[in-house]
């Protein structure tokens, strides 16, 4: 694995340098904090880059999502320099510098990938020796995944240094693995999201070899760990991406590994689409709303509303439904509830007025969210749009919001313990 990671001649490659006066990028635009950390290495002798997505965002005209340092300080000298420095990390230290509450900048060492021979013997130790070895700043650009993530921009003099064609590609709107596609993917499948996210959010493009090294490992993303694999499918909806990573994902056959064996329905991807411009413009990303998303258009075909199911019937197959999915991603019981809830009020809405329980179901206080979720499911399926607005002005005269506090509770709706039917004998 480790042998096919891209080869570097550190001897006579050079990188392309382009001085401050060939590029756009502004210490203006750099973060006030990064700057004082990248002055204080480069004062004490040190090489300070600022690298990875900062550089590459700026370079484009966007604005980063965080920025990211490198330089040829050891973790150890980083803390020396900085009362508010911690390293973090089991074995892989990282230095963070704290400012004020909210913000923390990473400065990290540069690194290399070991030879092969450098190795220890037990496996279980390979990651976090690829993890340790320090580099120079060529080896480091070589070790990121794609070119135009392997920028630096050097506070000495201002320039960027390319060692890897990143500048080339940015120009061209290209994504590019950084070395061979298959094998850097085999190393790290989840790089291939990271492939797909990144032409979403950039709107760049794949190359033919990118494009093969997914489809051929495709298959290897699930063994990754679904803990990070979740974390990455959030970030595509706190990017407003997801549709469009995922749509072409299962057309890359890469769905499937990606998440636990998942069948995207019909319509879908037609329904992130609005989710994601929803979670937009609440400012959250609604993980139960996203679940009942994925799986609405396969609850509908168990659970169609002409066969007028029992509402217990409709919970039970809802929540079957999500419960592969759910232990393959090792979600917390109470985030497959509400999802199980949202289908289940979906299906309440889809019915009509004038059901058993309606008031009941019109003053609970996650109603709200599941009507969201159906009027999304509506736009995206072309339904009866005529049913949203029903709904929407029963709604508006019978919720009452959950949190009023004139209000006596009202055990009727609230506490009422249920009385249990009492089941058939099983011989009858
Ligand atoms: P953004 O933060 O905007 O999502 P980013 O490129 O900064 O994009 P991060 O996840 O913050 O992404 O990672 C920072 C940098 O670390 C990347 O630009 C890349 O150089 C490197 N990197 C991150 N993940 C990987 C990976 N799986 N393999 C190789 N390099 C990686
Ligand atoms: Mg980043």
């Amino acid at each position: 694995m480790a042998a096919s990671s891209p080869i570097i001649n550190t001897a006579s490659d050079t990188p392309t340098i382009l001085p401050r006066s060939a590029h756009s990028l502004s210490r203006s635009q750099i973060d006030e904090n990064t700057l004082k950390v990248l002055y204080r290495l480069h004062r004490h002798g040190h090489l300070a880059y600022l690298v990875g997505g900062s550089v590459r965002d700026l370079l484009l005209g966007r604005a980063p999502k965080d920025f990211d340092i490198g330089t040829d300080a050891t973790p150890q000298q980083v803390k020396k320099l900085f009362r508010n420095c911690f390293l973090v990390g089991r074995r892989f230290r990282l230095a963070h510098i704290r400012f004020g509450r909210d913000q923390v900048i990473e400065v990290a060492t540069f690194r290399r990938h070991p030879h092969p021979d450098e190795f220890p013997e037990d496996p279980a130790e390979h990651k976090f020796f690829v993890q340790n070895q320090f580099g120079t700043p060529r080896e480091d650009a070589f070790r990121r995944d794609f070119t135009i993530n392997a920028l630096f921009y050097n506070i000495a003099d201002f320039s960027i240094v390319d060692h890897v064609g990143g500048l080339k590609d940015l120009e061209n709107r290209q994504l590019r693995v950084i070395g061979d596609p298959q094998v850097r993917f085999a190393e790290d499948p989840v790089r291939m999201m990271r492939a797909l996210e990144f032409r979403a959010r950039l709107n760049f493009s794949l190359d033919a070899n990118m494009l093969e090294g997914i489809t051929k490992q495709a298959p290897l993303l699930a063994d990754a760990s679904p803990a990070r694999v979740r974390e990455k499918l959030m970030q595509f909806f706190r990017h407003g991406v997801a549709a469009d990573v995922l749509q072409r994902s299962q057309s890359l056959a890469l769905l499937q590994p990606m998440m636990g064996g998942y069948q995207a329905g019909e319509t879908t991807f037609k329904l992130l689409e609005p989710l994601n411009q929803h979670f937009k413009k609440t400012g959250t990303v609604d993980e139960a709303m996203i679940l009942a998303a994925l799986f609405i258009d396969r609850f509908w075909q168990k659970c169609p509303v002409q066969a007028s199911l029992p509402i217990n019937e409709v919970m039970h197959t809802a929540g079957h439904l999500l419960t592969p999915y759910c232990a393959y991603f090792r979600l917390a019981h109470g985030l497959r509830h509400q999802a199980r809830e949202l289908l289940v009020g979906c299906y309440r809405f889809a019915r009509g007025l004038g059901h058993r329980g309606q008031k009941r179901f019109l003053h609970n206080s996650a109603t709200p969210r599941a009507f969201e979720m159906f009027r999304l499911w509506i736009q995206a399926s072309d339904g009866d749009s005529a049913l949203v607005d029903i709904w929407q002005k029963a709604l508006h005269t019978d919720h009452k919001p959950s949190d009023q506090p004139a209000r006596q509770p009202n055990h009727r709706t609230h506490r009422r313990p249920r009385r249990r039917r009492r089941s058939k004998p099983a011989h009858v």
